[in-house]
């Protein structure tokens, strides 16, 4: 799996350059956004239970080490192996001790973003074990070493063209042959054989169960299940941030989730599991790599919130027009905009400068996360820190100077329509970044300001 290295800016203008597929990519996810609304306004109590789901996520995260406790204690009756991971270095060593302590040779594993953020089957490669991610979007990406673009729809960046090509070189399909139909089973036949041999199972966790001891996990096409099944060894993965009080509490969020993230009114396979059955070995690896710090900072610990529905994804205009892998981080979008400064601040201190602050994202968000407001907050403590490169730094100081003082302000409105007007290609070359995607506006010929004063008697 190979995450650009470039800033969100740089490698946003590599995807842009093929119009076509970013006017696609752009049209396809504003469907899955309408197809949310349509579920959205078909209940009526809608808003009630993003309230409900906002104060649940609430309560918990404010007495989230009882909760914790209580899951693990119940997990650990129900015999299950509970781990605890400070790191995804920790995360990722205890499922190789699991895996060397057993002598597995075949793994399949569902999608799971803790995986990808942990960097666990990069982890597994160079230690000469691999795993078969048996997501059909996943699998897709990882025969073409490319990391997830979105966290619901992974492959979400492709064309089915795209897709038959990957297959042709891999599964040895017809050539050129890019039917949905034919590639689907070439893939259903392809992955059956690597859930019949597979020894173990790798799940993420979409909702955990303090009083239970029990998880959830939501898959379209089952594959959770079936590696789950399958093989003698389950591990669970989860970041601490996916425990929910109390069984019926799942009302709340299973109805929210499939909705927000596709529209659904309920996602295909809602799967709960509670202990190993007879001769099978199940585990749960609670990971934190840097969730207590965000839980911490009082201005970003609601993002700890998010079911990753991804909706926020779908309808946020830089998004869909800069494709996840812009984003160089394996959540990407307005949320991962405000997790990742919190797990590296100087690598994604580009990140939360990637939005509008349109406010969008809040607007759809089932849980209520104050999102555009976090962006702009964590663009404040950037700049604090000294992650914000110098000529941003002037510009902003130079803008808040001019702005501060109305006189030179009007002065410079005046000048620069006069300069747009006697010398447009001052601006409208190669070397202003706005210039590139868009044409500059023809000056007006006078200041809203003057146009004011000129007609407020009429
Ligand atoms: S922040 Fe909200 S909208 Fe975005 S993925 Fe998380 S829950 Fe969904």
């Amino acid at each position: 799996m190979s995450i650009s290295k470039l800033s969100h800016a740089e490698a946003a203008e590599q995807f842009i350059k093929d119009e076509p597929r970013t006017d696609w990519h752009d049209e396809t996810l504003w469907f899955v956004r309408q197809k949310r609304d349509k579920a959205a306004h078909g209940l009526p109590e809608w808003e009630k239970l993003r309230e409900w789901a906002s104060q649940i996520k609430d309560h918990t995260l404010s007495n989230l080490d009882n909760y914790l406790k209580e899951f693990e204690s119940k997990a650990q009756d129900n015999g299950v192996i509970v781990h605890w991971a400070a790191d995804g270095e920790e995360h990722n060593r205890i499922i190789y001790d699991i895996i060397t302590h057993h002598k597995i040779k075949k793994i399949v594993k569902s999608k799971s973003m803790l995986t990808e953020e942990c960097g666990l089957n990069e982890f597994l490669h160079a230690k000469g074990i691999e795993t078969v991610d048996t997501d059909l979007g996943e699998r897709i990406v990882q025969f073409r070493q490319e990391a997830p673009s979105h966290i619901v729809l992974p492959a979400i960046h492709l064309k089915k063209q795209d897709v038959s090509d990957t297959f042709h070189e891999h599964l040895h399909t017809e050539k050129g042959n890019n039917d949905p139909q034919y590639l689907t089973e070439a893939a259903r036949q392809h992955l059956r054989e690597k859930f019949i041999e597979s020894e173990l199972a790798i799940t993420g966790v979409n909702f955990a169960v303090a009083e239970t001891g029990g998880f959830i996990v939501c898959t379209n096409e089952g594959n959770a299940d079936m590696g789950a099944h399958a093989a003698k060894i389950h591990i669970a993965c989860m970041g601490f941030e996916k425990m929910i009080p109390k069984a019926e509490h799942l009302s709340v969020f299973l109805r929210l989730l499939a909705r927000s993230a596709t529209g659904q009114p309920i996602t295909t396979y809602s799967s709960h599991f509670h202990k190993p059955r007879e001769g099978q070995e199940m585990h749960i690896v609670i990971v934190d790599n840097g969730r207590s710090r965000q839980l911490g900072r009082a201005d970003f610990r609601n993002s700890l919130k998010c079911i990753r529905c991804a909706a926020c994804f779908n309808t946020c205009p830089v998004y869909r027009r800069s494709g996840g892998h812009s984003y160089h981080t394996a959540v990407a979008g307005p949320i991962g905009s405000i997790l990742n400064p919190n797990i590296d601040m100087r690598a994604n201190a580009d990140l939360p400068f990637a939005s509008t602050l349109c406010g969008s994202c809040s607007n759809v968000c089932p849980v209520k996360i104050d999102i555009h407001d976090q962006l702009w907050k964590w663009r404040q403590v950037l700049v604090a820190e000294g992650y914000v490169d110098t000529t941003k730094k002037i510009g902003l100081k130079g803008m808040a100077f001019v702005l501060a003082r109305p006189g030179l302000y009007r002065f410079a409105g005046k000048a620069g329509r006069a300069m747009m007007r006697m010398f447009p290609w001052l601006l409208n070359n190669k070397l202003n970044p706005w210039y590139k995607q868009r044409e500059m506006p023809a000056p007006p010929k006078e200041s809203f300001r003057d146009w004011y004063i000129k007609n407020k008697q009429q």
